[in-house]
């Protein structure tokens, strides 16, 4: 089995999901007593958060780039950056590592086109909701997409930071996100991303009036495809 570097730690719950589905997956594929082969380095979340919310991406992909070629250097031929926020700066992670990055958007605009869904609301973080990197690269792929309106989305990225990425799960928090669901279906999409690698801790399937596609279940399968090719 090749062996998987995953970047992780934004958030731990997010990277703890990973570990689980990443494992469950080779398991399924490879039967006995098989695992996934990973080297994952899982950051402090406190520098990479700050700088976030203060625009200095400059510390948070330095960060990631340095992590990136340590996971490089030992041995990964293949890099998750487990969290579709710091996608933004997936080039340079992926240009450090020197080693080809799996990237979140695309098993998920493989999945909703193999669906035929044509309009999708976006679930992420404000940075996700409201930048191009993300929206974009779905978009270049011929899908439309929604984004919920700014209170909601000031909710959605709150609902994250505060208690996601602590292992919080609100039942009031589930029944704002679904509010937000309901309002991106009465816009016309017709189905959401789950474009945040904790919202899956919220909202699962059958959650809502909408199909769900969870970016951390499409991106774990992904990384399950490339292990056991
Ligand atoms: N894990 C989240 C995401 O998928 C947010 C945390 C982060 O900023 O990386 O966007």
């Amino acid at each position: 089995m090749r062996l998987l570097g995953v970047l992780g730690g934004m958030s731990w719950t997010s990277t703890a999901s990973y570990y689980r589905g990443l494992n469950e997956g080779v398991a399924a594929r490879l039967g006995g007593h098989h695992s996934a082969r990973l080297l994952v380095h899982s950051v402090d979340f406190g520098p990479v958060a700050d700088a976030q919310h203060t625009g200095d991406w400059a510390t948070a992909t330095a960060v990631l780039e340095e992590a990136a070629r340590g996971l490089s250097a030992g041995g990964a031929g293949a890099l998750l950056l487990a969290t579709n926020t710091m996608h933004k700066v997936a080039s340079r992670v992926e240009d450090a590592a020197g080693i080809p990055l799996l990237h979140i958007a695309d098993p998920t605009a493989d999945a909703l086109l193999a669906d035929g869904r044509a309009r999708v609301g976006l679930l992420a973080t404000r940075f996700t909701m409201e930048e191009e990197f993300y929206a974009g690269r779905l978009r270049g792929r011929g899908l439309e997409v929604v984004v919920p309106d700014p209170d909601d989305r000031e909710v959605v990225h709150r609902v994250i930071y505060d208690e996601l990425v602590h292992d919080v799960v609100d039942p009031g928090s589930r029944t704002a996100y679904l509010g937000v669901v309901d309002r991106l279906a009465a816009r016309g999409a017709d189905a959401v991303v789950l474009g945040c690698t904790e919202i899956g801790l919220l909202l699962g399937p059958g959650d809502g009036p909408l199909p769900l596609y969870d970016t951390t279940a499409l991106h774990v399968a992904a990384g399950v495809d490339w292990l056991c090719a």
